[in-house]
């Protein structure tokens, strides 16, 4: 690898002695790269060396990187009030969020819990479906059903709802909740609908709905567990069930809210509105950790009517007034960016440039929805060698399991974009 200064050799040594990565080996971990500053759509390292981003950080960053907007919102927010507890004040900045939210956001979705990270507003969630059936006089209603590859976080009852391979489910024993899996769909996104798809949710919902609080899924889009686009036909089928069986239903629009699939939400390519939801990642546009958990009416009401009286859940930084802030000049943004076209010329560029890489021998598949552009491989990637071969091509992609993806900020150029897909096709080929 190369040498940088001294300096940064003694940064990267501690980090490497004492510092944590995702997901990564305490004593034998796989190499870091230095970031320095970032820019648009550049992260630049301690060495100078500028690589164009394909990661949004993890879907967040959707307006690249020291935006001047996004700055200045930070900056004006910290004058005023960086924090104040949740817990009997209220301000400005959370009401405004929340408005500009009901915007966008499916009509019946009115009541919105802050929270501060994706994986917690998933706990919000699934606890404010336990506490709806228990309200209701369902108490035995307590488990919860999903379908195979999805991720919903790495908090425990999140966790619980992974996909049980890639989450590595066996590794916890009995100190995760078991749950339901039904098979993930297989009519893939824009072809045709084959409608056994949903006989495998059909029959554990036919089995199990009374011990079912609620189903919880990524809609049309499965992030982290799989990567795989799925016809929205099943969430319309899916919507049916639920409520025959009296059961709530959930997305996780956590990875593809806010504009990433070509719609507001992914739920608006089936027009189907859940009981409850939850937003996070690009909600303050990479910035800082945020999220919220947003539900219907009547999901409020009958909570607010049970035997508590209230909903059970309170963090600290709730509605934090600085995340607030910093999501509605995000909003704003994204609002005023003609996004809807920016996202449709990446697709449209992404189909074009990957569509090569289905030929390759080491690739199974190449699909592309808004602004998401996967190469499926045969093998799961090498991760640290693949890693360093995007460096050195100047770009940052970051393999996950068998898939190499991208999801570009909004904002990129469709010349640093060709960068992207021809670092990958070249990379790929090499594996
Ligand atoms: C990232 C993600 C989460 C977890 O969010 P964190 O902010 O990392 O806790 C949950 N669900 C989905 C779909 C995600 O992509």
């Amino acid at each position: 690898m190369k040498k940088y200064s001294e300096e940064t050799e003694k940064t990267l040594a501690f980090d490497r002695e004492h510092l944590w990565h995702p997901y990564t080996s305490a004593i034998d971990p796989l190499p870091v790269y230095p970031a320095r500053r970032a820019e648009g759509v550049y992260i630049e390292l301690e060495d100078g060396t500028r690589l164009v981003d394909g990661m949004s950080s993890w879907w967040a960053c959707i307006h690249g990187y020291n935006h001047p907007v996004l700055n200045g919102a930070a900056e004006k927010q910290l004058r005023e009030m960086s924090h104040v507890m949740f817990g009997g004040l209220t301000h400005r900045p959370a009401v405004e969020l929340g408005r500009r939210l009901l915007s966008v956001l499916p009509e019946k979705l009115t009541r919105i819990f802050y929270c501060d990270s994706g994986s917690v507003s998933v706990e919000v969630a699934l606890k404010m479906a336990v506490q709806y059936q228990r309200a209701k006089g369902f108490s035995h209603k307590t488990r919860f059903a999903t379908i195979r590859s999805g991720y919903h976080g790495d908090t425990w009852k999140a966790m619980s709802v992974c996909d049980p391979v890639t989450g590595m489910h066996g590794l916890f024993g009995s100190a995760l909740t078991p749950q339901f899996f039904a098979e993930s769909p297989r009519s893939r996104f824009g072809e045709e609908w084959r409608p056994e798809d949903v006989d495998s949710m059909k029959h554990i919902l036919e089995e199990h709905a009374e011990e079912i609080a609620g189903v919880i899924l990524e809609p049309v889009v499965q992030g982290a567990g799989g990567m795989r686009f799925y016809h929205p036909q099943y969430l319309r089928e899916l919507s049916a069930l639920c409520r025959k069986h009296g059961v709530v239903l959930i997305f996780d629009e956590i990875a593809t809210g806010f504009g990433r699939t070509g719609e507001w939400f992914a739920c608006r390519h089936a027009g189907v509105t859940p009981d409850i939801m939850t937003i996070g990642k690009a909600l303050t546009g990479g910035y800082m950790t945020f999220a919220a958990t947003v539900a219907t009416e009547e999901v409020a009401r009958v909570i607010s009517q049970g035997e508590a009286g209230v909903f059970m859940h309170g963090p600290t930084f709730m509605g934090n007034p600085l995340a607030c802030a910093v999501g509605i000049a995000s909003f704003d943004l994204l609002r005023e960016s003609g996004w809807q076209t920016r996202v449709k010329g990446i697709e449209t560029q992404l189909k074009a440039e990957l569509e090569e890489a289905r030929h390759f021998s080491q690739v199974s598949d190449v699909r592309v929805l808004g602004a998401i552009g996967v190469i499926e491989l045969h093998c799961p990637a090498d991760v640290g060698r693949m890693q360093a071969q995007f460096v050195k091509r100047g770009i940052w992609v970051r393999p996950f399991g068998r898939n190499v993806y991208v999801m570009p900020p909004y904002i990129i150029p469709s010349e640093e974009l060709s960068l992207l897909t021809e670092g990958m096709k070249e990379v790929v080929r090499l594996q």
